[in-house]
């Protein structure tokens, strides 16, 4: 097995990858590195079947060699980071889907599309299906990042449809572990972060609003069983435990047994009030669930920050 992961230098990425080498396969990574970085693969290089291209999947991809299987991860996550590269991340959702469909229709390889539960927008149905065509504002700061990943949906049926790529689309929830970077400006490493340096943890608004937390390690499970399958998906990817972002931030003080206090800032403009995968197609298609619990998963995550505190790179504002 030879797969090509963009994006393959990032949180998820970087997991994906090491999941196929520990699993026998050969990964090529294409990353550009603006919010990746190399010593999230670092240890990966040792392995002899793991080489690292820097390229902007935009501009562009070309990989010798036979591939089985493109699995498209390069984009901006964090709103901090698509807020920062808005057009950035218009063009790696279109321009670099594309790229990345090419490359699975020259190789004939399955081809997996990152796609995210930001497809739902502020959703109107609750827990959400992926029969849910979603509640988005085109033209909110979100809109770049929800409208490039629903046209990289429809590009992607496109090229199913018009060319026979062996195309599947997989909607992730708010998934979390190592290697996310203390300062991505997502909840769970902000909370992480402010909790273990003492510093007051920011819940923005009421912090009544909702996600639904998946560790990561179940969700590589998940991405790499639709890589083995033709489905042409959606499906959705996350652990439906639902959670209050201020029960989050109490929880996380907890587990760090820090003093910080809990603050209250400005809620982002469009922030989703609710979001919880219906995972029923999952289970029946992928025979998948999560696996590790919430705690579990956040001690390991905290462990980890603990661990690097010091030596992981800032990001490029800070
Ligand atoms: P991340 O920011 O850690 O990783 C993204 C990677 O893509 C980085 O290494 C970055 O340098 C690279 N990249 C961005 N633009 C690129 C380009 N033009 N060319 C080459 N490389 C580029 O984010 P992540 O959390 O690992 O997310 C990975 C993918 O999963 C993204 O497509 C994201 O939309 C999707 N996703 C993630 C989550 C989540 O909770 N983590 C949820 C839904 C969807
Ligand atoms: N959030 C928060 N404090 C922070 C960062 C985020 O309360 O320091 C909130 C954010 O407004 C949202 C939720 O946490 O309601 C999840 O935000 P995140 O950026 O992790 O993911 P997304 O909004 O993309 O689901």
């Amino acid at each position: 097995m030879r797969v090509v992961v963009t994006g393959g230098a990032g949180f998820l990425g970087s997991h994906l990858s090491e999941t196929l080498l520990a699993r026998g396969a050969e990964v090529v990574a294409l990353d550009n590195f603006c919010t990746g970085s190399v010593d999230n693969v670092a240890a990966l290089m040792s392995t002899g079947r793991f080489t690292l291209v820097d390229c902007d999947v935009s501009q562009g991809i070309s990989v010798d060699g036979p591939v089985d299987a493109v699995l498209h991860f390069a984009s901006p996550a964090s709103p901090v980071d698509y807020l920062r590269m808005p057009i950035e991340t218009l063009q790696v959702g279109s321009l670099g889907t594309q790229h990345a469909l090419e490359l699975a229709l020259e190789k004939g390889a399955r081809f997996v599309l990152a796609s995210t539960s930001e497809v739902y927008g502020d959703p109107q149905v609750h827990p959400q299906p992926e029969t849910y065509w979603g509640h988005v504002n085109p033209v909110g700061p979100r809109g770049v990042y929800d409208e490039a990943k629903r046209y990289g949906e429809a590009l992607t049926l496109a090229y199913r449809q018009t060319h026979g790529v062996n195309t599947g689309i997989i909607r992730i929830f708010n998934t979390f572990g190592p290697r996310m970077r203390p300062n991505d400006g997502r909840a769970i490493p902000n909370f992480i972060r402010q909790a273990l340096a003492g510093e007051a943890v920011t819940v923005a608004g009421d912090g009544r609003q909702t996600r639904s937390i998946c560790f990561v390690d179940d969700l590589v499970a998940g991405i790499l069983q639709m890589a083995q399958i033709d489905h042409p998906g959606p499906i959705n990817l996350g652990n439906p435990h639902e959670i209050s972002m201020l029960d989050l931030a109490r929880w996380i003080v907890d587990l760090t047994e820090s003093s910080s206090p809990v603050v209250h800032i400005e809620r982002p403009v469009d922030d989703p009030s609710v979001r919880r995968p219906d995972t029923t197609l999952a289970q029946e298609v992928l025979g998948w669930a999560p696996q590790v619990g919430i705690e579990d998963a956040l001690r390991a995550t905290i462990d980890w920050f603990r661990e690097h505190a010091d030596s992981e790179p800032l990001s490029p504002e800070a």
